[in-house]
């Protein structure tokens, strides 16, 4: 459910950006969206049409680039990408790890008029 709230604050955020640029309607929000955030594009476009409407996002379309989940090794070096969000070295079993991607979640571009 948490993405309820996730989807909510980047409707407001998308008509505060219309409102910013002068836009009368969003047609395309561009977001990047992390895998290791365990948010899903689909219950997000879920809340997303449940939301919109009487927003300036009404007829938006949202474009999800999910960025995969990188990780390095702080004991062998090396980086892997995952697909589980499991902290946890592949090639040496050790959980020292450092999160080099995966966590994003944000609006990278809204396109209106
Ligand atoms: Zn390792």
């Amino acid at each position: 459910m948490h993405e309820y709230s996730v989807t909510k604050s980047l409707v407001d955020l998308c008509n505060q950006e219309a409102d910013n640029n002068g836009f009368t309607k969003v047609y395309k929000i561009n977001v990047k969206v992390g895998k290791f955030t365990g948010f899903s594009p689909d219950a997000i476009k879920f809340y997303f049409d449940y939301l919109r409407p009487d927003t300036k996002c009404r007829e938006a379309k949202i474009i999800f680039d999910e960025v995969p989940i990188r990780i390095k090794c702080r004991d062998c070096g090396k980086e892997n990408v995952i697909d589980e969000p499991l902290l946890l070295c592949p090639d040496c079993g050790k959980r020292n790890i450092e999160l080099l991607s995966g966590r994003e979640f944000y609006v990278e571009s809204i396109e209106g008029e």
